[in-house]
């Protein structure tokens, strides 16, 4: 007998009928002779739609509260799963956060893991029942509802079977697996049967949201392996673990896009020791994550400062910045347009050399424009127009040949 957690996303819980079948499939795990541990999101839109409804009151609404109403969505969805279980015979319990002893910090709306207990999760598993628990939620030390950040029932479930020692997390969704890139964008995209923990962390990271970043992360500190699978078939899907060495042999496991970013153009600052050093760290003071950057060949004792950051901080990243600028004696925000940071990932890229310009040379026979790069040892990303992000995504999936991937 095995300990299996299973968390199902917004659109596997969309309506009654797919809620009945996630009952059913969890049936179908038990009678298998499994312990099961169900995680799961808000019923998709729901999340957007009480996002909208608090914004539509407030420009700002206030932290605390965005957390309590959020997490009504899981809560909704805890509840429901639990009686269509029982409508089929299955012993089933729900826990909030609070319950499954999900503790975090205080940061609410991007609340951190500090402990999981698991609450009476084991004790409600030894007495037979299915523990049904709300995803994105846990509690602070004050007693306060925090959520992980939008796709946080990711992290739930990966925190759950670490507390828990699961044999076996699933993550189910709505497509066969991870693709080597958006199966929505790319018709020929491919399922991946194993991905490492750092490659599913930066695909993540750039705009995979198949999995949230920070559940890979905390997949990888504490080395849970987990699979991505689809919630209506019964297929393998893509493991995600340990670095293996053949996973080498594979140069680019898969390609992301995120068109969610900005390019911010600071000109005119200083052309001294110190001035990069003043606006990254006003960026880092407001919680603004920068990735690419480029610095100019300054002329006259000035240059200019170009840098990608999340669309939804662009307008405190060009307050933060344009605040300083005085007293560093000049220069000006002049541009702030949006981007789309196309990227290629792979471990394989240690040991193979030519992928930058394999990448390069397919975006410009395409005649896109390169704006800004960033590298690191298992990915290259290029900042390119917003309105050729599906594009650049294709060319980037056709130039490596990711519909032959076969690892
Ligand atoms: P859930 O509601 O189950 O958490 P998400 O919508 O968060 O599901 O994530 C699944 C979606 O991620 C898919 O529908 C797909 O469009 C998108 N996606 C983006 N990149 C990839 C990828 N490389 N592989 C698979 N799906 C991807
Ligand atoms: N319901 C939350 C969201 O929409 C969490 C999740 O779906 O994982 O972001
Ligand atoms: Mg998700």
């Amino acid at each position: 007998m095995a300990l299996i957690v299973q968390k199902y996303g917004g659109t596997s819980v969309a309506d009654l009928k797919r809620i009945r079948n996630v009952a059913q499939r969890v049936k179908n795990t038990r009678e298998a002779g499994h312990d099961v541990v169900v995680v799961v999101s808000a019923r998709s839109g729901v999340t957007n739609r009480l996002v909208s409804d608090a914004h539509s009151l407030h420009p700002e609404p206030n932290e605390r509260e965005m957390d309590m109403l959020l997490t009504v969505g899981e809560q909704e969805t805890i509840a429901l799963t639990a009686i269509a279980l029982h409508s089929i015979g299955v012993p089933a319990v729900s826990r909030t956060g609070a319950q499954a002893g999900i503790h975090t910090d205080f940061a609410h709306t991007r609340a951190r893991i500090v402990k999981v207990t698991a609450g009476d999760i084991r004790e409600q598993l030894a007495q037979g029942n299915v523990v049904i628990v709300a995803g994105f939620q846990g509690v602070n030390q004050h007693n306060q509802i925090t959520t992980f950040g939008r796709g946080g029932s990711d992290l739930s479930a990966i925190a759950l079977a670490a507390s828990l020692k699961a044999d076996n997390c699933q993550i189910c969704t709505d497509v066969d697996g991870v693709f080597t890139a958006d199966p929505r964008i790319v018709g020929n995209a491919r399922k991946i049967s194993q991905i490492s923990y750092d490659e599913m962390l930066e695909l993540a990271s750039l705009g995979s949201k198949v999995m949230q970043s920070r559940a890979v992360e905390f997949a990888k500190k504490f080395d849970v392996e987990f699979e991505v699978c689809s919630s209506f078939n019964n297929q393998p899907g893509t493991n995600v673990k340990k670095e293996a060495t053949s996973m080498e042999e594979v140069v680019v496991r898969g390609a992301a896009v995120d068109k969610e970013q900005v390019k911010i153009v600071v000109s005119q600052v200083h052309d001294q020791p110190g001035t990069a050093a003043k606006v990254f760290q006003t960026l880092a003071d407001a919680k603004i994550n920068v990735d690419m950057i480029v610095q100019n060949i300054g002329h006259g004792g000035v240059a200019n400062l170009t840098f990608s950051a999340p669309l939804e901080d662009a307008y405190r990243a060009e307050k933060a910045v344009g605040e300083i600028l005085d007293n560093m004696g000049g220069g000006k925000v002049i541009a702030v347009d949006r981007i789309a940071k196309l990227s290629v990932v792979g471990v394989g890229m240690r040991t193979h050399c030519g992928v930058a310009a394999k990448l390069f040379t397919a975006l410009a026979e395409a005649g896109i424009n390169i704006q800004l790069i960033s590298t690191s040892e298992i990915k290259i990303s290029v900042a390119i127009d917003a309105d050729k992000a599906d594009e650049g995504l294709r060319l980037a999936h056709d130039a490596f040949e990711l519909e032959k991937n076969t690892a």
